[in-house]
């Protein structure tokens, strides 16, 4: 049985002039509902404002909820932020957050949105709004309900808004493995960066994995891993630079979490980058990632 959380304001319809596709977690929670029995849905409640102010600058934050962002901003972040935008990046927060206590009772537990991981202080950014993955690690870690988190982003773009926001905290580390030469242009400093070059494939990716994310986990020693697990390094993502195969993302995800299990350590998961015309094959690859980490866990 795999622990999901899924809101229904997370599928929301596309606001207008958005260069963001939209429909993809409508079709990642149609997918594992197929699974049937096989799946224990979760329902979260928004976050409370003051974990978004935790990480997120209050002004910002009061701008997203009355849905009065600059235009500035929403071009950053790729959409305008309508009153159902700014409801919904209020309620993934609150998912990845309880999918995270999920994962601490049962081993492993999906939330089927998330991994926003471009947002920083005072601004989103690269479809992201709130910061997700930064939001409830903080919360994690300030309410005590688990000392050390790591975050683990595996998304093809760096996770630049993630190591700004924790940057510094103390029961909080940042692993992000990306195309160097993709967005942000601007780099941010994760507790450990690893760029890549260029069309990277299966077995170089899944060596350098091995040798830079196993000594964190064992010197940060997390209690949770907080994975990102973005399906963009896929090798015919429109916006990755890599060049990994179907088996190798789900590689990918079965050594993370045998990494992770060999330790005693419970994952939780987000989706993240994952960009194409097919929306139902890219919603396919995020499902075999919360499954592939499920099996691997189990
Ligand atoms: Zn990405």
């Amino acid at each position: 049985m795999i622990h999901v959380v899924h809101h229904p304001d997370y599928v929301t319809a596309a606001p207008a002039r958005s260069n963001y596709r939209w429909g993809k977690n409508g079709a990642i929670r149609d997918l594992l509902a197929r699974m049937g029995d096989g799946v224990a849905w979760h329902a979260p409640d928004a976050i409370g404002r003051r974990w978004l102010e935790e990480v997120h600058d209050p002004d910002y934050v009061e701008q997203v909820l009355s849905a009065a962002v600059p235009r500035d901003k929403e071009r950053r972040i790729g959409f305008p932020v309508t009153p159902v935008v700014a409801q919904r990046a209020q309620m993934v927060p609150g998912g990845t957050w309880l999918a995270a206590n999920l994962a601490l009772a049962h081993g492993f537990a999906a939330n089927t949105a998330g991994g926003s991981h471009h947002a920083l202080a005072e601004t989103g950014a690269g479809y992201c709004v709130f910061n997700d993955l930064a939001v409830a690690a903080v919360r994690l870690v300030e309410e005590g309900t688990t000392p050390r988190v790591l975050i683990v982003d595996v998304d093809v773009h760096q996770g630049d808004g993630t190591a700004a926001l924790t940057a510094g905290h103390p029961g909080i580390a940042t692993y992000s493995i990306h195309a160097e030469r993709n967005f942000p242009v601007r780099k941010a400093r994760s507790t450990l960066d690893v760029p890549l070059a260029d069309g990277i494939g299966d077995d170089a990716y899944l060596e350098t994995l091995h040798d830079t994310l196993v000594p964190l986990l064992d010197g940060f020693r997390p209690t949770l891993i907080l994975y990102q697990g973005g399906v963009d390094p896929f090798a015919d993502d429109r916006l990755g630079r890599l060049a990994l195969s179907e088996e190798g993302l789900i590689r990918r995800d079965r050594a993370v979490a045998g990494w992770a299990k060999a330790r005693g350590v419970p994952v939780v998961s987000t989706v993240g980058g994952g960009y194409g015309d097919d929306v139902m094959a890219i919603a396919a690859r995020h499902v075999r990632v919360i499954t592939t980490l499920a099996e691997a866990l189990a």
